[in-house]
């Protein structure tokens, strides 16, 4: 994206970003942060992230489109271009990726003007974070099979239930959550709250080990939790139509308040690269063995594809659908992620099985680590199967499988 569509306001704000992101770019921690936000774990990386996202929203680059009345820049069309700079530069990234990327346009959406008030400003300055509780242990791509119970008692509700793979849920203040108030309907049955987490009594957050032998998703339990009637987001039954709007944002099909940062796509391109150039292979390094050229070479081709791809999605008439390259991109992504940390193992060859906190490691070990969470990725958010059917049936119309 390089600023050809900006409005002079627009361009204006593109080089205030690039100004202050250079100037306030923070140095690098002493310890390693994390890929992901959702691999956050401990107390010195959320310190550090929180503070970032606190100045970065003080300078007005996250929520930047929101009103000025729930904590945003009251701007329009300035979030991506300052999402976008954040991302150029490599600046660390928001922690708070869930509030962001969907409470809060949950929120913005479905609310009230006394949720909008309360929870957004926060939210978008990182002073509270947030995490979802859609899955559980049976309800995962059949979302609609939640069974969390949310029972009324008076201006009350008793929530009882088992969530899972709650991302953050150990740093969070709050969730937004999807429990079933009736069980006479699968769909219409279904209520959407947000819930206190941090300390709440009844609620109990269980960190769960990944295959990396690190944290950073959650079991949570409800034990005859009680949450404020105050705290439903839109009707009673109305939970299924909620949750489509923060699953719309979840899937990238919506512009967020801003979450940028991060490694892009190129950067790490260039870091398989030089991984290449440098390791052994034959008497040479990987970067002269033919088949590792001709691996790259496709990765090249793949991520190309991709930058195009996501430029064409700038240009509104050259998008047949709306929803077409935002849905594709979070597939593409996350399996070209996912073949680059496979081909960096391959040219690390043994050194692959050096893992953190090994100081012979390629890398600091970040490839195995990434081949590791790549699998996770393409399942977050919605399975690569279950994005592939979607595309297929909102996007291309076919059949539906169900
Ligand atoms: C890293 C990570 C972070 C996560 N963070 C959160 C979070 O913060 N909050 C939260 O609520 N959840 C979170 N999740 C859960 C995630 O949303 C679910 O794991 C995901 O929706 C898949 O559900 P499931 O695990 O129940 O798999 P299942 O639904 O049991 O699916 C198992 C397999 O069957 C396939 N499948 C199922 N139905 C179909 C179909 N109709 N057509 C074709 N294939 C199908 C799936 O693609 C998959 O391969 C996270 C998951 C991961 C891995």
């Amino acid at each position: 994206m390089d600023g050809r569509r900006d409005t002079p306001e627009q361009a204006e704000f593109r080089e205030y970003c690039r100004r202050w992101l250079r100037e306030n770019r923070p140095p690098a921690p002493a310890f390693r942060l994390p890929e992901h936000a959702i691999e956050v774990m401990t107390e010195e990386q959320r310190t550090y992230l929180c503070a970032w996202q606190k100045k970065c929203y003080d300078a007005g680059l996250v929520g930047a489109d929101y009103p000025k009345a729930y904590g945003g820049g009251g701007h329009q069309g300035f979030q991506r271009i300052a999402s976008w700079e954040m991302s150029a530069l490599g600046v660390p990234y928001m922690i708070n990726v869930i509030g962001l990327g969907m409470a809060a346009p949950t929120i913005l959406h479905h609310g009230t003007e006394e949720q909008k008030r309360r929870y957004l400003p926060p939210l978008l300055s990182g002073e509270e974070i947030w995490c979802q509780g859609f899955s559980e242990p049976g309800a995962g791509s059949d979302l609609a099979g939640v069974q969390t119970s949310a029972v009324r008692d008076g201006d009350n509700w008793i929530i009882n239930g088992h969530k899972v793979w709650t991302s953050l849920a150990h740093f969070a203040s709050w969730m937004i959550l999807l429990a079933r108030h009736s069980s006479a309907d699968k769909y219409n049955g279904l209520t959407y709250f947000i819930t206190p987490i941090a300390g709440a009594p009844g609620v109990t957050v269980r960190p769960l080990i990944k295959i990396t032998g690190q944290t950073g998703f959650n079991e949570v339990l409800f034990e005859d939790a009680v949450i404020p009637d105050r705290l439903r987001v839109d009707e009673v039954g109305k939970g299924w139509q909620v949750a489509m709007t923060t699953l719309l944002h979840e899937r990238g099909a919506a512009e967020n308040a801003g979450s940028g940062g991060g490694q892009s796509v190129e950067d790490r391109l260039a870091a398989l690269i030089a991984l290449a150039k440098r390791m052994p292979r034959n008497g040479g390094t990987a970067w002269d063995d033919p088949v590792i050229r001709d691996r790259l070479m496709q990765i090249v081709v793949r991520v190309e594809g991709f930058r195009q791809v996501f430029r064409r999605a700038r240009v509104g008439a050259l998008t047949d659908h709306p929803m077409r390259i935002p849905l594709s991109s979070k597939l593409l992504i996350s399996e070209l992620n996912q073949d680059m940390a496979a081909l960096a193992l391959d040219i690390e060859g043994a050194f692959a099985s050096l893992y953190l906190g090994d100081e012979r490691a390629p890398d600091g070990a970040e490839w195995p680590l990434a081949y590791l969470n790549s699998y996770g990725i393409t399942i977050a958010a919605g399975t690569s199967e279950i994005q592939r059917n979607i595309l297929g049936e909102r996007v291309l119309g076919l059949a539906k499988t169900k």
